[in-house]
C-alpha cells in the first residue's frame, strides 16, 4: 500500500495542513478509521487547555481548605486551614495562645506536685 501526502482542512482554525504519508502509514498501522481533523498547533492547543483545566482543579482544592470564620472568643475575622464544625468554637491565633497558656502553666506545675508526692511516700 502506497501513501502520498494529503492536504486536510483543520476543523478548528480552518487552515490547511499536511497529513503526511508517514502519518497515514501510522494511522493505517493503528487501524484508525478517521483522518486527523486538526492541525498540529490546534491539537497542541487543545492538549494545553486540558492540562490547564486539571491544574485549576488542583488550585481550587487548595483554596477550599482555607475557611473564613470569626473567632468564638474575640469575634475577630480569621482563616482556618480546615472546615469548622458546627457548634465547635473556632479561635484566632491570639485567643488560641491565650487559652493554651494556663494549660502550659499547669503542665509545668505537675513535676513539682509529683516530687511532693514522692517525698511523702
Ligand atoms: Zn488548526
Ligand atoms: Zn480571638
Amino acid at each position: 500500500m502506497e501513501f502520498v501526502d494529503r492536504i486536510i482542512k483543520c476543523m478548528d482554525c480552518g487552515g490547511d495542513f499536511v497529513f503526511t504519508a508517514g502519518e497515514q502509514l501510522f494511522f493505517f498501522d493503528k487501524q484508525f478509521k478517521n483522518d486527523p481533523k486538526r492541525c498540529k498547533p490546534c491539537k497542541a492547543k487543545r492538549a494545553a487547555t486540558a492540562a490547564t483545566r486539571t491544574g485549576e482543579t488542583g488550585t481550587n482544592i487548595t483554596l477550599r481548605t482555607e475557611t473564613r470564620t470569626n473567632c468564638s472568643a474575640c469575634g475577630i475575622e480569621t482563616t482556618v486551614p480546615f472546615k469548622p464544625t458546627q457548634g465547635r468554637p473556632v479561635l484566632c491565633r491570639f485567643c488560641f495562645q491565650q487559652k493554651k497558656s494556663p494549660m502550659t502553666a499547669a503542665a509545668e506545675q505537675m513535676p513539682e506536685q509529683m516530687q511532693q508526692q514522692q517525698a511523702q511516700a
